[in-house]
């Protein structure tokens, strides 16, 4: 099974891509979190990656296609996998289907977790990210055991620089402008399944699991 999660940021995609991940044994490839892997390694695609990240933009497709089509080639992605946060573009998308087409496959689903705008800038605030481990947190929602520590490794969680207010709203217009339209690509596709966002995370997971079977 091949998903694609989309959504704007903070939609809760990645929490439940990692609830997909679980259930179905496929891999969750996050290339927000490789990303985030190369800046805390400082490899030289994280210290590109991070210049745009933090101005909360998107970083070059050409930096970002091959490093996913490496990754679903890898073996454990035989039976299928999870994408979440890619694409974000319709280049992006594009390389993608054409990577698949060659070796005669397709994406099965494309999940969007729809949440307005003004719903996303008081959720953002929320979040808590472990800089150590890449859980993620909310400190309603789903808040850490002690405060302020990953139940995960121990190590502090703080509120990522791409969380902040004036980040926000950046990466949703560059999320309106740019990955959007993939929701009618996908439609084009017969593919597209929408699920209410706004629900509690339970529900919006219940929802998903009916359409995946
Ligand atoms: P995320 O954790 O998915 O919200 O991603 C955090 C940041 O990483 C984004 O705001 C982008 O700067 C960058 N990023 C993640 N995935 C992509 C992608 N597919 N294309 C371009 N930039 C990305």
């Amino acid at each position: 099974m091949k998903i694609i999660m989309l959504g704007a940021p903070g939609a809760g995609k990645g929490t439940q891509a990692k609830q997909i991940a679980d259930k179905y044994g496929i891999p969750h490839i996050s290339t927000g979190d490789i990303f985030r892997a190369n800046i805390k390694n400082n490899t030289e695609l994280g210290q590109k990656a991070k210049q745009y990240m933090d101005q909360g933009m998107l970083v070059p497709d050409e930096l970002t296609c091959d490093l996913v089509m490496d990754r679903i080639g890898e073996k454990d992605c035989e039976n299928g996998f999870v994408l979440d946060g890619f694409p974000r573009t319709i280049p992006q998308a594009e390389a993608l289907d054409g990577a698949l087409g060659k070796i005669g496959q397709k994406m099965d689903y494309a999940i969007d977790v729809d949440v307005p705008d003004d719903n996303i800038v008081g959720r953002m605030g929320g979040r808590r990210a472990c800089l150590n481990c890449g859980a993620t947190y909310h400190v309603v929602t789903i808040p850490t055991k002690v405060e302020g520590i990953c139940d995960r490794c121990g190590s502090p969680v703080v509120l990522r620089d791409d969380d902040k207010p004036e980040t926000v709203q950046k990466r949703l217009a560059v999320y309106h402008e740019q990955t959007q339209p993939l929701i009618d690509y996908y439609k084009g596709q017969g593919i597209l399944k929408t699920v209410d966002g706004t629900q509690p995370m339970e529900a919006v997971f219940a929802a998903i699991v009916e359409i995946l079977g």
